[in-house]
C-alpha cells in the first residue's frame, strides 16, 4: 500500500482533470509540476489588470455538450468568439477563408462566384489527390488564398515547406461560402470569466499539489510513492530518449504593456507574410472584451524547440511520427503507468479533446 494511489506529473489540462475526476472517485492524488505554478500552458499571469495567456493564446471550444457542461460547472464560460484578422502588406482580411475574404481578395460578391474562382485555380494546379499542406491548401481554397494568407504563416510556424508537411494541419481550417468571421466550426465556444487560472484553481480545488517538483530530478522517490502514474510529459523523455529525440516547436513571446486603451480591435491578428518573424499579434484583454486604460500585446516567433524553451507543438511528420511510434509500443506496455497530453501522446490536441482523453482515462480507473 503506497502513500498515495495517483502520481500525477505535470498541472495541465489533462493531469487537473484526471486529478479532479479520481478525487471524485476516493482516490488520493499528488500532483507534481516542474513550473513554479499550476496550469501547464494556459495559466495566465494578470499585468495592469489583464489575463496574459503567458504560453500561447487559448480559446476553448467544442460541439461536445458534455464536456461543455462539465468546463461551466467548474467556471462560467464568456460569449468570445474568435474570429482573427490575417495582415498581408498592409491588407486587412477576415479568417477563416470566408466570402469577406473572398471579397476583400478578389472582390467577388457571391458564393457562386467564389466557389467558380477556387475552382478555377484548384484546376490550374492539377491537383486530384493532395498528398501535402500545400496541396492540401490548394485544393481548399485556391492558389491566392494559399500564398496570400497561407504559405508564409504556415512556413514560419512550423519551420518547414509546405509541401513537407501534412495535409491535416490546415483541415483544422474552415472554408466557409457565408459571410461568417467564426473561426471555429464547433458549437460552443469562450473563455473562462475571469480567466483560465479560475478553471484549473477549481478542478484542482482539494488535491495536493508540489510546485518547482521535477520528476526526472527525484525519479525513483516519485515512482515509489504513489500505486499509479499518470505521466502528461515529453513521452521520449520518459523513456530517456532511448530511439532519439521528438522534435517539437516552440514560441518565444515578446509581451508589451502599451499606455492606449485599444491596441489592435481584435485579440488575434495574424501576419502571413515572410517577411515579417512574428506569426501574430495577441491583445490579451479582448478575450475578456476589456476596459481597462492599459493594454498588452504579445508578438509570437515560432521557432524549433531546443531543450531549454516550452514545447508546444508536436511536428507530426513522417519522421516524427515514426519515432513516436517506437515510443508508444512501449507506452503500451506499461501496466502504471497513463500517459495523457500534448506531450505524452505527441498529438496536436486541443483543449477539448484533451478533457475527452482524460474522461475516457479516469473511466478507466480501478477497471
Ligand atoms: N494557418 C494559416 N494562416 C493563418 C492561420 C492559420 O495558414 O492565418 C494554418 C497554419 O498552417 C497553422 C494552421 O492553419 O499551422 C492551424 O492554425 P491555428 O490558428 O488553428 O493553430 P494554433 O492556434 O493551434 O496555433
Amino acid at each position: 500500500m503506497k502513500q498515495y494511489d495517483y502520481l500525477i506529473v505535470g498541472s495541465g489540462l489533462f493531469g487537473s482533470v484526471f486529478a479532479y475526476k479520481a478525487k471524485r472517485q476516493g482516490k488520493k492524488c499528488l500532483m507534481i509540476d516542474k513550473r513554479s505554478h499550476w496550469g501547464g500552458n494556459i495559466y495566465c499571469e494578470n499585468t495592469a489588470g489583464i489575463n496574459v495567456h503567458k504560453y500561447g493564446a487559448h480559446i476553448f471550444h467544442t460541439s461536445d455538450k458534455e464536456i461543455w457542461d462539465f468546463v461551466n460547472t467548474i467556471v462560467p464560460f464568456n460569449r468570445y468568439t474568435n474570429s482573427p484578422i490575417a495582415s498581408y502588406k498592409g491588407k486587412l482580411y477576415n479568417l477563416p477563408f470566408n466570402m469577406n475574404t473572398f471579397y476583400a481578395m478578389w472582390g467577388v460578391t457571391t458564393p457562386a462566384e467564389a466557389r467558380e474562382k477556387i475552382e478555377m485555380q484548384r484546376k490550374e494546379a492539377g491537383i486530384t489527390n493532395p498528398q501535402n499542406l500545400e496541396e492540401q491548401a490548394i485544393s481548399l481554397a485556391g492558389k491566392d488564398i494559399y500564398e496570400i494568407l497561407i504559405k508564409g504563416y504556415t512556413e514560419k510556424q512550423w519551420g518547414r515547406k509546405c509541401t513537407e508537411l501534412p495535409p491535416f494541419i490546415i483541415q483544422r481550417l474552415p472554408v466557409r461560402f457565408t459571410f461568417d468571421n467564426n473561426y471555429f466550426n464547433d458549437a460552443w465556444q469562450g473563455i473562462p470569466v475571469g480567466g483560465y487560472n479560475k478553471l484549473i484553481e477549481g478542478l484542482l480545488e482539494g488535491i495536493e499539489i508540489r510546485c518547482n517538483a521535477g520528476f526526472f530530478e527525484n525519479r525513483a522517490y516519485f515512482e515509489n510513492i504513489a500505486d499509479q502514474i499518470v505521466y502528461t510529459g515529453m513521452i521520449d523523455e520518459f523513456y530517456d530518449y532511448r530511439f532519439g529525440k521528438l522534435e517539437y516547436r516552440t514560441l518565444r513571446f515578446e509581451t508589451e504593456i502599451l499606455d492606449m486603451e485599444n491596441y489592435q480591435g481584435n485579440a488575434v491578428v495574424n501576419y502571413t507574410e515572410n517577411e515579417i518573424p512574428y506569426t501574430r499579434i495577441i491583445e490579451h484583454k479582448h478575450f475578456e472584451f476589456g476596459k481597462q486604460p492599459q493594454t498588452v500585446i504579445s508578438r509570437e516567433y515560432p521557432s524549433e524547440w531546443k531543450e531549454s524553451g516550452e514545447p508546444f507543438y508536436p511536428v507530426n511528420d513522417a519522421k516524427n511520427t515514426a519515432l513516436y511510434r517506437q515510443y508508444k509500443a512501449l507506452a503500451d506496455q506499461e501496466t502504471r503507468v497513463v500517459f495523457g497530453g500534448r506531450l505524452a501522446e505527441y498529438s496536436y490536441y486541443d483543449m477539448d479533446k484533451i478533457i475527452g482523453k482524460a474522461f475516457l482515462a479516469a473511466q478507466r480507473i480501478d477497471k
